[in-house]
């Protein structure tokens, strides 16, 4: 049978500040994130890879609520850049979406409208 590849988008506010690095980025400032969540695996009887709905209730509790209006390097002991928050998304959600019938497949992290990060999943 095909597999889909179904995608589900999310926002969060942050706050950061880049540790190692020299530039205007060194200085604390906020984002809107936009995490994008793909899955991908053979649909149900239903005709549905994932629902929806428990995709978000999945996504939003492990990792949208958490970080939704924090100072990200308050929460973690790396530098809070877009490459090391997706390694960190990938660590927590990866479990979270495997099932015989589907599993991640991609994660996109959005840092403004012209700047994203991407990690596939093998
Ligand atoms: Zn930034």
């Amino acid at each position: 049978m095909r597999e889909i590849i179904i995608t589900k988008r999310f926002t969060f506010d942050a706050a950061h500040f880049l540790t190692q690095y020299k530039g205007k980025c060194e200085a604390l400032h906020g984002h809107t994130f936009t995490l994008e969540v793909s899955v991908i695996g053979t649909p149900d009887k239903e005709g549905m890879v994932i629902d929806y709905t428990l995709l978000k209730d999945i996504v939003k509790e492990a990792v949208v609520d958490r970080l939704d209006h924090t100072c990200l390097n308050d929460l973690f002991d790396f530098s809070p850049t877009s490459e090391n928050l997706l390694v960190y998304m990938a660590d927590v959600l990866e479990p979270l979406l495997k099932t015989s019938r589907y599993r991640l497949h991609s994660l996109t992290l959005w840092e403004t409208a012209n700047n994203r990060a991407s990690l596939q999943f093998p």
